[in-house]
C-alpha cells in the first residue's frame, strides 16, 4: 500500500498502529469522505484522558489543524495502561462532545424543584450564591451541612483535598452501591482495598465478573487477559449469567447467585486435603498462631496443628455439598483446584461488583477467593495478584491541609462502623431518621435518583428544602437527578478539562494526564491560554478552575483558612491557575519525571501535556519482603528479620481478623460462607418466585454516562429480562412478551429474552439503560430516554412512559435517523435498599415474582411505594451491630476511608447520633 503521509506505512495492517509521538505536531491522512480524490488532511495530536470509566485509558484527539476541531479519538500508545487501545467508549467521546443536546450554560432553577423551570444564570452570580451558602454554613460550624457526592471521581485526590481544605467531612462516593463488599473482603486480608492481578503474566485466571467486557479496568485488563490466553494460560468465569467474558472461558461456572463463597472454600478445602498449598509462604506470611490462639486453643501452637485445623475448618464444604449449595456440576470443585495447583504461582483472579454485591456476606467472597491466593502463594508474584496500593501512584501537591477533626455521622452514621465507605444510598433514610439535614448539597457526575436502589426516596427528599437546602448538581448532561437541581453547572467532558489519574492495570505505575484538547492546541499555535472555559464549547468549564474560583468565593480575604491552598505562589493574592498547579506536582512529586523531561528539553509540565503519561519507576511485587520503610515497625518473622510485610494490623495476611472479633463479628473472623437473602431454599419457584440478578452492565455502555453517544445507544438500548426456557415454560411466557417483575416496593414491566445464558431459576436484567426525563426539552438526552409521567398518590409513584426515543430535529442529521422506540427500563427503582449489616453495601439481588404482564400495564412502567421502602430497610438495619468499638472508637484507625479525618475524630467525644428503628 503507498503512503500519502508519506511516514512509511507499508501494509495495510500498518493502518492500525496508533501515529508515533515524534509525528504528533503534523500527522497526514487522507480524507475518507472525499475519495475517491485523494485530499490530504493535517492534524495534531494531543494527548489525553477517556473519562468514560475509572480505568483511565489514554486517548489521543486528532484535531484537524484547518478547522482547529477535533475530528476523531483513538488510543494514546505511549500510555503503559491502556497501550494505545480502548473500548468503544473511547472513541465515541466525540459524539459526547458534539452532542446537540449537551448542556452548554449554567442554569438556576426557577420553579419548584421537580418542575422543570430553569434560568439560564452566569457563573459570577452562581459562584457567589453557593459559595455565599457555603461560607455561612462554614462560619455558623454547620460543617456536616455540606457534602460533595460524587459518582466517578475521574481523578486523584484534588477533591479530597479541596474537602479537607474546607474543613468539611463531606466526602460522599457511590462505593457502597458498587464495590463496598469486595473492599471489606481485600481489605481484611491485606490491607488494600482491591486486588491488582498480574494477567500478563500469569496461568491461570478465575474470574468473578465480567472483566472481558465491563470490569474494573475493563480496557487495560481486557487486552491482558487475552495476551495471556493467547500465550497458553487458561481461564475459568463464575457467573451465573453467560457473560460475553464466559463466552471466552475453558470453564464457565454458572453458580446459583449468592452462594460463591462455598465454592471457593470447596476449592480451598480440595487444595488443603490433598497438600496442594505453599507451605513456606503460609507459614511466613499468614498469621496462624492468631488463628490457633482464637480458634483452637486446645491444640498444640505448631504449623503442621494449624494445617489440621484450617482443613477441619472447611471440611464441610465438600464437592457434593458445593454441587447442591450452589448448584453446580459435582465435578467443578476438583476442576478448578487441579487448575489452580497446576498454574500456582502464576494465578490470578478478579472479584469486584458482581458476585460480592448482590447479596448478604458478599464481602465474604473476597475472602474466600483470596484464601486461594493465600494458599497458593500468588500474593505478589509475577502473575499472581498485588494489593492495589502497589501499582497505583498518587503524586500530590507540595503543601496539603492537614487531616480534619470532624465526622459526619449523615454519611458515617455509627450503625455501619466496618462500612466501605460512606453510606451513601441511605442518604435519604439517615436524614429522615436523623432529623438532620445538609444544606448544600454538591451532586458530581452522580445521577441517585436513577442508579441507586429506591430512587423515589430520593426524589422526596431532594423535593424537601427542609432536608436538602440547596443542590447543584455539576454534570456535563441532564440527568435524572438533575432535575431536581437549584443550580446545573456544566462540566467539561473528557477532552475539556484536567485532571491527573493512576490506576492499578497491571504489575506497574503510571500517571496519566487529562488536558482539555483545544487549549493545548492553542498553547501548541502559540496562542494564549487562559481559564479552560475560554477554549471549550460554549460556557462549560472544568471542575478544577470552578472549585478553586469557588474556594476564593467563599474565603475571599483568607480569614477562613482555606484560600491559602489556591494561592498563587508565583503572583501571590490571586488564585494559582492550573499550569502552576499541575507544574507543582510534576516537578517534585513525580520520580523520574523531570529527568525524563529534561532529556527532551521539556518541563515537567510541557512533558507531560505532550505526552499525557509517564511511567513511574515501580517498586516491584514482593514489596512485603522489603526492609520497613523509615518510621514504619513492620514485622519480625519466625526467621528474625523484620520484614515490611502488609498493610493489616498484624502486617501479616490475616487469615484470621482480630478486627472482626473485637466489633463484635467474630463468628466472622475467618473466610466463610453466609447464607443470602435470595438463597433458593428462600424461593417459592411454584408460585413464580425467582431471583432477579440486576447488577450487569452492558459493554458498550457506562452507567448514566453514554446517553449522550450516539453510536452507544444505536448498539444497546435496552434491558431485555432474560429468562431460561425451563422458566418461560412454567411460568408462562414466550419470547418478546412483556413480563411484569414485583419487588417488595413495587414492579416493573419489561420485555422478555428467552435464553439458556442464565441459571435456571434467576432471571436477569442489565441496570445499564432505561433512563427516563420529565419535560419534552431538558431533563435528559432525547436520544437515550423516554418522556415519562408520574402519578404520585400517599408515597407510591407510577412511572408510564409517554414518548419512546424517536427520530428528532437537531444540529445532528443522525438525530434523524433513529430507528429504535424501546430504551429499557429503571428497575433500580423499585428495589428497597438492602445494606449489608458489616460491608455497607446494598444488596442488589432481589427477590421478585415474575408473571406476564397484566392488561393494562405497558412497557416500561414503574411503581414504588417507598412506605415499604421504609419498612425493608428497618429490618436491614436490625442486623447491624454499631459502635463505638474498642476504645470508644467510631471505626478501626487501620480500615481505610477515602477522605480520613485525623485520629481523634474516631473516638467518641460526644453522644452518637442513633438511627431510629
Ligand atoms: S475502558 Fe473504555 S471507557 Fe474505560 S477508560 Fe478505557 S477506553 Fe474509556
Amino acid at each position: 500500500m503507498d503512503d500519502a503521509s508519506g511516514r512509511g506505512r507499508r501494509s495495510p495492517w500498518e493502518l492500525q498502529a496508533a501515529p508515533p509521538p515524534e509525528s504528533w505536531d503534523d500527522w497526514t491522512e487522507l480524507d475518507a469522505s472525499a475519495w475517491p480524490e485523494r485530499v490530504e488532511r493535517h492534524f495534531s495530536c494531543i494527548p489525553t484522558i477517556c473519562f468514560n470509566c475509572e480505568a483511565a485509558c489514554g486517548l489521543l484527539a486528532f484535531v484537524d489543524k484547518s478547522s482547529g476541531e477535533i475530528a476523531k479519538f483513538e488510543g494514546n500508545p505511549v500510555h503503559s495502561g491502556s497501550r494505545g487501545r480502548t473500548c468503544a467508549k473511547g472513541p465515541a467521546t466525540l459524539n459526547q462532545i458534539r452532542d446537540p443536546e449537551r448542556i452548554l450554560a449554567p442554569m438556576k432553577r426557577s420553579g419548584p424543584r421537580g418542575s422543570g423551570r430553569f434560568q439560564p444564570v452566569s457563573w459570577g452570580q452562581a459562584l457567589e450564591e453557593i459559595g455565599g451558602r457555603v461560607r455561612r454554613a462554614l462560619e455558623e460550624d454547620r460543617h456536616d451541612e455540606i457534602v460533595y457526592h460524587v459518582g466517578r471521581p475521574g481523578e486523584d485526590h484534588f477533591m479530597q483535598r479541596l474537602l479537607q481544605s474546607w474543613g468539611v467531612d463531606g466526602h460522599n462516593s457511590h462505593t457502597n452501591v458498587c464495590s463496598a463488599s469486595a473492599r471489606l473482603g481485600y481489605a481484611l486480608w491485606f490491607g488494600a482495598d482491591r486486588p491488582s492481578p498480574d494477567y500478563a503474566r500469569t496461568k491461570f485466571m478465575l474470574l468473578l465478573s465480567a472483566h472481558l467486557e465491563t470490569g474494573h479496568y475493563f480496557n487495560p485488563h481486557a487486552q491482558r487477559i487475552m495476551s495471556a490466553k493467547e500465550a497458553g494460560a487458561r481461564l475459568a468465569v463464575v457467573d451465573t449469567r453467560l457473560s460475553n467474558t464466559a463466552s471466552h472461558a475453558d470453564h464457565w461456572i454458572a453458580t446459583w447467585p449468592g452462594t460463591e463463597s462455598a465454592l471457593l472454600l470447596g476449592v480451598a478445602r480440595e487444595l488443603l486435603r490433598s497438600g496442594r498449598f505453599d507451605a513456606r509462604f503460609v507459614r511466613r506470611w499468614v498469621n496462624w498462631r492468631e488463628f490457633l490462639e482464637r480458634r483452637a486453643p486446645e491444640r498444640p501452637s505448631t504449623f503442621e496443628s494449624f494445617v489440621e485445623a484450617l482443613t477441619e475448618t472447611y471440611a464441610a464444604y465438600t464437592p457434593e455439598f458445593v454441587a447442591e449449595e450452589c448448584k453446580v456440576p459435582y465435578g467443578t470443585v476438583p476442576r478448578l483446584a487441579d487448575e489452580i495447583a497446576a498454574a500456582a504461582p502464576h494465578f490470578s483472579s478478579h472479584l469486584w461488583r458482581n458476585a460480592a454485591s448482590g447479596h448478604l456476606g458478599g464481602w465474604q467472597v473476597a475472602r474466600a477467593l483470596m484464601l486461594l491466593h493465600v494458599l497458593t502463594g500468588s500474593v505478589g508474584t509475577e502473575g499472581g495478584l498485588n494489593p492495589n496500593a502497589w501499582d497505583k501512584f498518587v503524586p500530590k501537591p507540595s503543601e496539603s491541609p492537614q487531616a480534619g477533626s470532624r465526622w459526619n455521622e449523615r454519611i458515617w452514621p455509627r450503625e455501619y462502623p466496618l462500612s466501605h465507605y460512606e453510606m451513601s444510598f441511605l442518604l435519604p433514610h439517615l436524614l429522615e431518621r436523623q432529623g438532620s439535614r445538609i444544606d448544600v448539597y454538591f451532586s458530581r457526575v452522580y445521577n441517585p435518583v436513577w442508579t441507586n436502589p429506591d430512587g423515589c426516596s430520593w426524589i422526596e427528599m431532594l423535593e424537601d428544602e427542609q432536608r436538602i437546602g440547596c443542590h447543584v448538581a455539576l454534570t456535563p448532561i441532564w440527568s435524572e437527578t438533575a432535575q431536581w437541581a437549584d443550580y446545573v453547572l456544566p462540566m467539561g467532558l473528557a477532552p475539556e478539562r484536567h485532571d491527573l489519574m493512576s490506576q492499578e492495570t497491571h504489575a506497574g505505575t503510571w500517571i496519566g494526564f487529562r488536558q482539555p484538547v483545544l487549549r493545548e492546541f492553542q498553547r501548541r499555535r502559540g496562542g494564549t491560554v487562559g481559564l479552560t472555559r475560554d477554549s471549550n464549547p460554549g460556557d462549560v468549564w472544568e471542575e478544577a478552575e470552578f472549585w478553586i474560583a469557588l474556594t476564593w468565593k467563599i474565603d475571599p480575604d483568607g480569614a477562613l483558612g482555606m484560600r491559602r491552598f489556591y494561592e498563587s505562589k508565583k503572583s501571590p493574592g490571586t488564585p494559582v491557575s492550573i499550569d502552576e498547579y499541575f507544574a507543582d506536582i510534576f516537578d517534585n512529586a513525580v520520580p523520574g519525571l523531570p529527568e525524563a523531561a529534561r532529556a527532551e528539553g521539556l518541563d515537567p509540565l510541557s512533558y507531560m501535556r505532550r505526552y499525557g503519561a509517564f511511567d513511574v519507576p515501580y517498586a516491584g511485587q514482593r514489596r512485603y519482603e522489603d526492609d520497613p520503610a523509615s518510621g514504619e515497625p513492620g514485622v519480625e518473622l519466625e526467621d528474625g528479620s523484620r520484614k515490611a510485610g502488609f498493610g493489616t494490623p498484624s502486617r501479616r495476611l490475616e487469615l484470621y481478623s482480630a478486627t472482626m472479633e473485637e466489633w463484635g463479628f467474630g463468628e466472622h473472623a475467618t473466610p466463610g460462607y453466609i447464607r443470602s437473602q435470595v438463597h433458593w431454599r428462600e424461593l417459592d419457584l411454584a408460585a413464580g418466585e425467582r431471583v432477579l440478578l440486576p447488577t450487569f452492565r452492558l459493554p458498550t455502555l457506562i452507567h448514566t454516562r453514554s446517553g449522550n453517544a450516539k453510536w452507544l445507544q444505536e448498539i444497546s438500548h435496552t434491558n431485555p429480562l432474560w429468562v431460561h426456557p425451563d422458566d418461560a415454560k412454567k411460568l408462562g411466557l414466550t419470547n418478546g412478551q412483556l413480563a411484569r417483575v414485583s419487588t417488595r416496593i413495587g414492579h416493573f414491566v419489561v420485555r422478555v429474552w428467552v435464553t439458556e445464558g442464565i441459571h435456571p431459576g434467576v432471571v436477569g436484567c442489565s441496570h445499564h439503560v432505561g433512563r427516563w426525563r420529565l419535560a419534552r426539552e431538558i431533563g435528559g438526552e432525547r436520544l437515550s430516554t423516554a418522556l415519562v409521567d408520574i402519578v404520585r398518590e400517599n408515597g407510591t409513584f407510577l412511572f408510564r412512559q409517554k414518548e419512546p426515543v424517536g427520530p428528532f430535529d437537531s444540529a445532528d442529521p443522525d438525530t434523524r435517523r433513529i430507528w429504535w422506540k424501546e430504551t429499557g427500563v429503571n428497575q433500580n427503582l423499585t428495589f428497597p435498599v438492602q445494606p449489608d449489616p458489616i460491608s455497607g453495601m446494598h444488596c442488589w439481588h432481589q427477590k421478585v415474582r415474575v408473571q406476564p404482564a397484566r392488561e393494562d400495564d405497558r412497557y416500561g412502567d414503574v411503581f414504588v411505594d417507598t412506605k415499604r421502602s421504609r419498612e425493608v430497610f428497618s429490618e436491614w438495619l436490625r442486623m447491624t451491630r454499631p459502635a463505638p468499638g474498642p476504645g470508644g472508637l467510631r471505626r478501626p484507625l487501620w480500615l481505610k476511608r477515602p477522605l480520613r479525618p485525623a485520629d481523634d475524630a474516631f473516638r467518641t467525644g460526644r453522644d452518637l447520633t442513633t438511627i431510629k428503628r
